[in-house]
């Protein structure tokens, strides 16, 4: 079966790693881009506006601390809780505790990296609803979880070659990754040619691993590189709308470089789980159809956990925990908190950052009430960070940073208008009203948002409250 032959590949030390594609959940922090980091100054005193973070001082003052805490080792079977009410930014703050946490001694190059978005510790944010499922036990979910939140960076001593000073001065397109350890020099067919710098490139060449040698593939849009692979299926498969490069000629400079890789724990379950490549229609149905979670067993992570532990004993592999941030704590039951104190206790647990909105009320699933839903033994271990409800002014900031990040143009009165809007209903609320609003602009013919188009988009959308209220007078129209 799967399972034994991943078992049989990683009792014959072939743990897979080359293959591991991060699975991490990308699409759930896309509205948090803009935060990179808590913008505190070094005496820990947080700056109004920076690492895109706008007020909410207080709290992040104290995920500074915490972070201080976590790198004196001082968290350890600890955890921490953000209260406050929806729309204050916890999401936010727990991602920024995850990026100071990576902040430590970076390298200039690796710090240009994660303005870029790469997360430098592995960051997990799930829902607690997200462990009812009907096919996988809650702590399956739960420790699923925790293993995307573990990061592994391995390292490898290869022997790469650079190009001579003076054949760099030829090359047009240079690329290396985290950021120098690959080096190469492309030249088109056709002559030479500037390749623009796009950040994406990095990752291609990483996972292709490209080295000076290589032919390689290059698909580019107007100059900027859109994907990049090693053979000719790469090739076939993009209907060579790719231009092909060939490689300036073999440097003379050979030189042992560290090759760095960052994957989670989850990462390595997975890619040793699945399915072997075949590319043949019934295995790739029983993919569709199987989902990878079933594959992957206690057995398989216990496996996983020896060889890892064995590559960081040899100095190969370093462990690098991140942060795990599970938002509406309430909706977790008895037998999650109790697996969850178990765990934060582990030799090798993440950050668990948990959030609520609730005060006092039950633990699910029991008569017990207690603050925030959560039972009292784990409540004593929480460090509890309070977020506060923001006025006016830091909203309409907020949304001018969103609309940047979101390359929107957008006008003064109409950002004061949202800004209203936010402080009707909510933050989210007037932040998701942005981008309709660009697409109504264009309709309207303008580059710019204005305040009817928000007029326009604020009647055809309705938020959370509006809507219970709406659903409320309207209880008799509405199936019970
Ligand atoms: P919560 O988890 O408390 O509901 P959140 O972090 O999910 O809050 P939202 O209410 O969804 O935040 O916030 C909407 C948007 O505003 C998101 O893009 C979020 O990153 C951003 N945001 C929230 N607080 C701040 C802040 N203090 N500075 C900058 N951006 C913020």
């Amino acid at each position: 079966s799967v399972q034994e032959e991943g078992d049989h590949a990683l009792k014959e030390n072939k743990m897979k790693i080359e293959e591991v594609q991060s699975t991490t959940k990308k699409q759930r922090i896309a509205t948090h881009t803009h935060i990179r980091g808590l913008g505190l100054q070094p005496d820990g005193n947080a700056i109004p506006l920076a690492a895109g973070f706008v007020g909410q001082a207080a709290a992040r003052e104290a995920g500074g601390l915490v972070v201080d805490m976590i790198r004196q080792k001082k968290m350890a079977g600890r955890a921490l809780l953000l209260a406050g009410p929806p729309g204050t930014g916890k999401t936010a703050l727990a991602l920024g505790i995850a990026q100071e946490l990576g902040s430590k001694n970076l390298s200039e190059e690796e710090r240009i990296d994660s303005r870029l978005g790469v997360s430098v510790v592995p960051f997990c944010p799930m829902v607690g609803s997200e462990v009812y499922s009907a096919e996988v036990k809650k702590t399956e979910v739960l420790m699923e979880n925790f293993r995307r939140a573990i990061g592994l960076r391995i390292k490898e001593n290869k022997e790469v070659t650079e190009l001579s000073p003076e054949e760099t001065e030829s090359v047009t397109g240079g690329y290396g990754k985290s950021i120098s350890h690959v080096i190469i020099g492309l030249k088109t067919v056709k002559g030479t040619k500037q390749l623009k710098l796009d950040p994406t490139i990095y990752d291609a060449l990483i996972k292709e691993k490209v080295a000076v040698g290589d032919v390689i593939y290059i698909e580019s849009n107007s100059g900027a590189v859109k994907r990049v692979g090693r053979s000719d299926a790469f090739a076939t498969e993009f209907d060579l709308e790719a231009e092909e490069y060939v490689p300036l000629p073999k440097g003379e400079v050979h030189k042992k470089k560290e090759i760095v890789q960052d994957v989670t724990l989850h990462d390595l379950d997975a890619a040793n789980a699945r399915p072997q490549g075949g590319q043949d229609i019934l295995s790739l149905m029983g993919q569709m159809m199987k989902p990878k979670k079933t594959e992957i067993t206690d057995k398989l992570r216990q496996e996983i956990n020896k060889v890892v532990n064995r590559y960081i004993d040899e100095g190969v592999a370093e462990l690098v925990p991140g942060v795990l941030f599970i938002d509406e704590v309430h909706m977790l039951d008895m037998e999650c908190f109790s697996y969850l104190n178990r765990a934060v206790e582990s030799s090798i647990s993440p950050i668990v950052i948990f959030a609520t909105n609730r005060g006092i009320c039950n633990v699910r699933g029991t008569d017990m009430t207690c603050p925030h839903g959560i039972p009292v033994d784990l409540l004593d271990r929480l460090v509890i960070i309070r977020t506060e409800t923001y006025g006016p002014a830091e909203m309409i900031q907020i949304l001018a940073i969103r609309a940047q990040v979101e390359e929107l143009k957008i006008d003064e009165e109409s950002l004061a208008y949202l800004g209203e809007i936010g402080q009707q209903t909510s933050l989210r609320h007037a932040v998701q009203l942005l981008s309709p609003g660009s697409v109504v602009a264009k309709m309207n013919g303008r580059d710019t948002i204005c305040k009817v188009d928000l007029e326009e988009v604020n009647t055809l959308y309705l938020d959370a409250k509006s809507s219970a209220k709406l659903l409320q007078e309207q209880q008799d129209r509405y199936i019970s």
